[in-house]
């Protein structure tokens, strides 16, 4: 294993990982799923917890407080955390690409102001592109606008799916700020704090199942915010927002790798104790087949995120590893959650089980973050204009 970056450090920080998700977070699951207050106090706990245990934060970058982990060794621990849905929020690193983002473009009084407490898990970010009137996946088209009037930005808008907006400090909102720049220089990045007046949380949108949840509509009605509150240049907004999806998309795939695992676990269990038509569900060469595509598919999956962390470690953007295994992921994700359930029977679709609420969740990988089809569509652009030496396998 080591020549895919798994060194003895890397190993031991994964065991002591492992044993605070299965012990501290996968037990009290239950208690998050009913999406009550309840949950938020033990949240709470966990959080400590994993301070105490030197688990916290360890994917941030150093100079702010992280544990300055690089990617490829990230891939190993983010995996463990992502057997459960709440590990990321229970270690500190839900907020990671966020982080990154206002690392690399933050002034030193917005780092001081949401860059900290951010990192100490005091407060949460949220990040407004989506709009509903226009098309997510081409966020050119993006209607919000900012204009400074004296030493104020005047946001106007309509946003939704601002995941966390209600439960946020801040939310980036990318807006339109320069009308006659060319198309990919009309956007800017401006941090607006929830708090601010004329900021509207519409609703939170129930979502598959979710009647609570925090996937936000907001409103941005005359919000006036200091112009210091810009967060990289004039123009700039898709070069930081890119900064930003990079990391994050191989965060997401990184815990997806967990969740796959996690399910094709539990898919291994109940094929060898269901008995059925005079064998165990594993004796049969179907479900057979559904194990070994599966492990075939997160393998496939765990190979690739490597790859692609491998390369954003040596300063690399891998604009194209990253697209590959954001599709390749979600899909794999699905398919191995679906599989699972189909394995569990009726038991599957019950709550009884984490697979049908990791089922619904893997539904979304498709489509946050860009959907599969705007992934595939730039591998294929990319790869097209030299197919042979731009693979960056070549
Ligand atoms: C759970 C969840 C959380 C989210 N969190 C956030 C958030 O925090 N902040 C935020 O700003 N946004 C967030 N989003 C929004 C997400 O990024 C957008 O939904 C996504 O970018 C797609 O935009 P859209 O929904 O407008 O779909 P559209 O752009 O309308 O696309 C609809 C469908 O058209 C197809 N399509 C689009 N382009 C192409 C193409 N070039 N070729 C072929 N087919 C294509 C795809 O099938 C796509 O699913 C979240 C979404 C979900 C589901």
């Amino acid at each position: 294993m080591s020549s895919y970056g798994l060194t003895d450090e890397v190993r031991a920080l994964r065991e002591r990982m492992k044993k605070f998700i299965n012990e501290e977070v996968i037990p009290v699951e239950p208690m998050f799923m009913r999406e009550n207050t309840e949950g938020h106090h033990v949240l709470q706990e966990l959080k400590q917890s994993a301070k105490r245990q030197r688990l916290w934060a360890l994917g941030h970058p150093q100079e702010i407080g992280g544990g300055g982990i690089p990617f490829m060794s990230f891939v190993y621990l983010n995996e463990i955390i992502g057997r459960s849905h709440w590990g990321q929020v229970a270690v500190g690193s839900l907020s990671m690409q966020d982080s990154i983002m206002l690392h690399l473009y933050g002034s030193e009084a917005q780092k001081e102001r949401w860059l900290k407490p951010l990192v100490a898990g005091e407060i949460l970010p949220s990040v407004g592109l989506t709009e509903p009137e226009v098309a997510g996946s081409d966020p050119t088209l993006m209607q919000t606008t900012a204009v400074l009037d004296g030493d104020s930005w005047v946001i106007n808008g309509h946003k939704w799916f601002t995941s966390g907006a209600n439960v946020a400090a801040f939310t980036t909102v990318f807006c339109l700020t320069e009308p006659d720049a060319p198309r990919h220089a009309r956007f800017s990045s401006i941090i607006v704090p929830t708090d601010t007046p004329g900021y509207e949380i519409v609703r939170v949108i129930p979502t598959m199942g979710h009647t609570g949840g925090n996937h936000c509509e907001i409103r941005l009605n005359d919000v006036r915010v200091p112009r210091e509150n810009l967060l990289g240049k004039r123009g700039e907004g898709f070069v930081v927002a890119q900064k930003r999806l990079g990391p994050g998309r191989i965060f997401h795939c990184m815990r997806w790798l967990g969740q796959a695992q996690r399910a094709f676990e539990l898919m291994c269990e109940r094929a060898k104790t269901r008995f059925a038509h005079g064998s165990f569900l594993s004796e049969k060469g179907e479900i057979q087949r559904y194990i070994a595509e599966s492990a075939a598919e997160i393998q496939a999956a765990r190979l690739m995120t490597l790859d692609a962390a491998r390369a954003m470690d040596e300063g690399d953007e891998a604009r194209v590893e990253i697209a590959l295994i954001k599709f390749w992921g979600a899909r794999m994700l699905h398919n191995v959650i679906d599989r699972a359930i189909q394995v569990h029977g009726a038991l599957g679709v019950t709550a009884d089980t984490p697979l049908e609420f990791m089922y619904r969740e893997a539904r979304y990988g498709r489509i946050y973050d860009g959907p599969d089809e705007v992934h595939r569509m730039t591998v294929a652009r990319r790869l097209l204009r030299d197919p042979v030496n731009g693979a960056p396998w070549a």
